[in-house]
């Protein structure tokens, strides 16, 4: 496995630059191809910061992958999902593609998976999800690949089939026409291929009866080609994984990358990936007065529940007040009306004096008006179920992640008008109970909409994004509205 250390002696190289691997790098042609099973560590010296950020990129299409499996679309509409959220955020074009760069498209792609790898090989449960999301990525590009290309990828793979002959497939014909039900024309069964490959090597082909097993060999037809590449794409990363791990504690020594790694891993297993946030024309407008009807159709609940304790307490402990705090901000509430907000919530239980004092120059502060005068961003999904573990005190986080079995669904019925024991119900506890938060979530907001299951945010997207739950909350109500011809009341921009 690969050592990271600094990188020396290259003109361009800064102190945060790290080199994945001892030997020198490729020289051109290293992706002849674009599926791949990396085989092969990286050759490249790459800096901290592609390290981190093709680690998170392929770290969210992965997650997607997961949340996407998790919500039983029909297939056509997981694959169009997944094709466009990869082509946007982890795209990988085929070598016939004019405009794409493919040197950097795979590069990057590389590097992602030999970051993971590092990050997911730290206990079974992480290498069992890895090896589950990568398959899933691999197969969607195997069958979206070019024809030519996936078979000039597969020659140069050396797999353990054998070609059964022409004589051994006449002889051995009843049988195998046996397991071919679906191929009922003579004509089929004559243009059809066969590998012999060891039994174990197709458990599922196997387990539903589809090829014929003798001798120690599974006769596979080439139309099921795929179950034996994913087998053997599986088999590899699972037997890389663990050499892996094997060889971690010698990455701990690295003060750079392990809290990198271990923040990744983190955020896989919270099922989110760091979901990304740019305020929409519906987050626009926001003014104090407006926030208590808002909250009311449009918040999530990680903040309607924020919302509502504020209002109750007259008071929220610091990283509640930072949660509800940027993501008001992002659903369009100004400076100003954000002080006339929070003053108005505390009310008589603190001084104008102390509000002044101690309060707005906080509320300025995360709006980029004082100290380092950053532009904080909203906590996306990822932040909110991983950092600052609440308290029992605490009123921030996830209450699909945070609060008991019993409260949630309370919770639901209560905010949401879900019906305690009908099936939307079941659909969300048994998405919480498989720790899948984010999945709970688009259930949520699919029942809460009228908005069929499996269309998410829309286009199959989960929730990832508290502002983003809201914005499109916001959206469909505009369309509902303007539907019938009536405006939405906004505020003055
Ligand atoms: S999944 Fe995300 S948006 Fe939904 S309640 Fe949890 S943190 Fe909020």
């Amino acid at each position: 496995m690969f050592k990271p250390s600094t990188r020396h002696n290259v003109p361009a190289a800064t102190a945060h630059d790290v080199k994945l691997h001892k030997r020198a790098s490729a020289a051109s042609g290293r992706y002849p191809f674009r599926l791949n099973f990396y085989d092969r560590p990286p050759l490249l010296d790459i800096t901290l910061d592609e390290f981190e950020t093709c680690a998170l990129e392929r770290l969210r299409v992965l997650s997607y992958l997961e949340s996407l499996s998790h919500r039983n679309l029909p297939a056509a509409q997981f694959a169009t999902a997944l094709a466009t959220y990869t082509k946007e955020h982890l795209p990988l074009s085929s070598n016939t593609a004019r405009l794409a760069n493919l040197e950097d498209e795979r590069r990057r792609d590389e590097i992602g998976h030999w970051v993971l790898r590092l990050s997911f090989s730290r206990s079974p449960e992480l290498r069992a999800r890895f090896v589950r999301a990568e398959t899933a990525l691999f197969k969607h590009r195997f069958e979206s690949d070019d024809a030519g290309e996936r078979a000039a990828f597969l020659r140069g793979l050396s797999l353990d089939w054998v070609v059964v002959t022409d004589d051994e497939k006449a002889a051995l014909a009843p049988k195998l026409r046996a397991c071919m039900p679906w191929s009922t024309k003579d004509d089929a069964f004559r243009a059809e291929s066969f590998f012999k490959v060891p039994w174990s090597g197709v458990p599922d082909l196997i387990a539903t009866r589809r090829v014929y097993v003798s001798a120690g060999y599974a006769y596979v037809p080439q139309s099921l080609q795929i179950s034996l590449v994913l087998q053997a794409f599986s088999t590899r990363l699972e037997r890389a994984l663990e050499h892996t791990a094997r060889n971690l504690p010698r990455m701990d020594e690295d003060e750079r990358l392990g809290p990198v790694i271990d923040h990744l891993a983190a955020s896989f297993l919270a099922g989110v990936g760091a979901g990304d946030y740019a305020p929409t024309e519906s987050g626009a407008a926001v003014t104090a007065e407006m926030v208590d009807d808002v909250a009311r159709k449009h918040f999530p609940p990680c903040m309607l529940n924020l919302y509502d304790r504020l209002k109750r307490d007259h008071h929220l402990k610091h990283f509640g007040r930072l949660q509800l705090g940027l993501f008001l901000k992002g659903i369009g509430l100004p400076l100003d009306e954000a002080i006339v907000f929070w003053r108005r919530m505390y009310g008589a239980t603190m001084s104008d004096d102390k509000f002044n004092k101690e309060y707005k120059y906080n509320i300025r502060h995360s709006y980029g008006q004082e100290g380092r005068r950053a532009n904080y961003s909203p906590k996306s999904c990822q932040q909110i179920l991983t950092a600052n573990q609440p308290g029992t005190q605490d009123s921030h986080g996830c209450p699909f992640r945070h609060f008991s079995p019993e409260n949630l669904q309370s919770f639901l019925v209560d905010k949401y008008r879900i019906d305690r024991s009908g099936p939307e119900m079941r659909d969300i506890m048994d998405s919480v109970k498989a720790s899948h938060y984010h999945v709970a979530c688009t259930r949520l907001f699919e029942v809460t909409h009228g908005v069929k299951k499996g269309e998410g945010l829309g286009n199959a997207e989960s929730v990832s994004h508290p502002n983003k739950y809201t914005d499109r909350s916001r959206e469909l109500e505009k369309e509902t509205l303007a539907a019938k011809g009536e405006d939405v009341v906004m505020a003055e921009a």
